[in-house]
């Protein structure tokens, strides 16, 4: 731009002068408009695009400044990732019966630690604790507030310095920037490692027992499968040896399966009954990944030990709010019709809908977006692999469904998808955008129709 041209911008106060600057003052406070006017004028100096006199675009650019302002930044997204259980996107949508109970619980007060039979006080433990027992088979429970928390809890109630038995097998990275040897340090654990990488055996717990043992821990391999010459101690086996060295066994479980899916070919994933019959003495999981409830962690067995957790400082540094128990507590309520927790769980729906039902969606959007005029050519139906996502059957491939959308700049549509007011997330491979229906819920589908015939547009 030349001097001249930049000497001719428009001036602050001759912009918010003008009568659609002026309407944007009725819905938005003056200095959060006045700075949307700057940051233009500014963008204008640098990249030359805006030229003084044009008022229509200066008032739509100031227009869509001060929409970036108002947005949260903390939005809905569509996912349309296949990853259902997706840590970055808020993993596990919650059941319409929980918003209920968050809404109900949250806008007045509510019994969290009031007994109303006595009048006195009550225990915010109390809460999730029945339906949890009666659910996993453990004596008693303790909600916290993520599992990283309750594995946190747990061995700095049973192993602040003392040893935390652990096999090299399972001292592994979750993702977030979770590892296990870092937590474990943190909560005043000395790590004693056993086994190797691949291996480890009965014996080399057994060997790895002293008067200074806390704990034998174990950690669900949840997010990464290990084949061939490999050899680890079930918690079965564990049990026994722990037992004999009196201390307890802290089994990490994480993905909270509570329902055996292996009716929809998801295999090989343990529920929580499963471990505690195995002999954990307390097991640890999260209640967003396959639970699909809110973000909590979930500590389930030995009822001396759970109480122990429950009376360590720590447990009220790592509380849990009323929102998460409301929401905990009617998403177990629905595990008690297991057909119904299929259903009414979005989770538990989105892994288990069946792949042709995906592929008939994806063929009425892609029919709906053509009547929108986009290209046959550029609006498919692709099949695809979904996966479960979040630290849970990682080896697992689902077969799902997609809109596939060829363009010239894949890179480009994928961006302007994410750019709207719903962003949608989706991904490129093999230079489609390929939007997967497996997490997307048909209540929107109009929307993502919407959304992306204007990308395309
Ligand atoms: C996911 C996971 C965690 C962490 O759970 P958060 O609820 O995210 O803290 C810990 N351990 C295992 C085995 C996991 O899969």
């Amino acid at each position: 731009m030349t001097a001249d041209l930049r000497r001719a911008l428009p001036a602050v106060g001759s912009l918010l002068e003008l009568e659609g600057v002026r309407c944007l003052l009725a819905t938005a406070p003056h200095d959060l408009v006045a700075d949307a006017v700057r940051s233009v004028v500014d963008q204008a100096r640098r990249t030359a695009i805006l030229v003084p006199g044009d008022d229509a675009a200066w008032v739509r650019a100031i227009e869509t400044a001060l929409e970036q302002r108002q947005r949260s930044t903390l939005r809905r997204v569509i996912n349309a990732t296949g990853v259902v259980l997706h840590t970055n996107l808020g993993r596990a949508p919650l059941a319409g019966a929980a918003l209920d109970a968050i809404r109900a619980v949250a806008q007045g007060y509510s019994t969290l630690e009031y007994d109303v039979a006595t009048g006195g006080r009550g225990s915010r433990h109390a809460h999730c604790t029945a339906l949890l027992t009666e659910l996993t088979g453990a004596e008693d429970a303790l909600v916290v507030n993520n599992c990283a928390a309750a594995l946190v809890l747990a061995l700095n109630t049973f192993c602040d310095g003392r040893d935390a038995v652990i096999s090299r097998g399972e001292l592994v990275e979750i993702g977030g920037s979770f590892r296990v040897p870092e937590i474990m340090a943190r909560s005043g654990a000395r790590l004693v490692e056993v086994g190797t990488t691949n291996r480890t055996h009965a014996d080399d717990y057994r060997r790895a027992r002293s008067e200074r043992t806390g704990a034998i821990v174990s950690v669900h391999r949840s997010n990464f499968t290990l084949e061939g010459f490999v050899a680890s101690v079930p918690l079965r086996e564990l049990a026994p040896i722990a037992a004999e060295a009196g201390v307890p066994l802290l089994y990490d479980f994480g993905s909270g399966l509570l329902l055996d899916l292996s009716p929809w070919g998801l295999t090989g994933e343990p529920t929580a009954r499963d471990t505690v019959k195995a002999g954990a003495s307390l097991v640890m999981m999260s209640g967003d990944k396959l639970l699909g409830g809110p973000q909590a962690g979930i500590i389930v067995g030995n009822a001396e030990l759970i109480d122990a957790m429950r009376r360590n400082p720590l447990a009220r540094a790592l509380r849990v709010d009323k929102l998460t128990l409301a929401a905990l507590d009617a998403t177990l309520r629905l595990y008690r019709d297991p057909a119904r927790a299929v259903t009414a769980i979005p989770a538990l729906m989105m892994l288990t809908t069946p792949a042709t039902a995906l592929e008939e969606r994806a063929a009425r959007l892609v029919a709906a977006l053509l009547l929108q005029d986009v290209p046959p050519r550029v609006a498919r139906v692709a099949r695809t692999d979904a996966t479960v996502g979040g630290g849970a059957f990682p080896g697992a491939r689902i077969p799902s469904a997609a809109i596939s959308l060829e363009v010239e700049s894949p890179e480009k549509l994928e961006a302007a998808l994410r750019g709207g007011t719903v962003p949608v997330v989706g991904r490129i491979a093999e230079g489609k955008v390929l939007l997967d229906l497996r997490a997307v819920t048909p209540e929107l589908d109009d929307a993502l129709v919407s959304i992306v015939a204007t990308a395309l547009s």
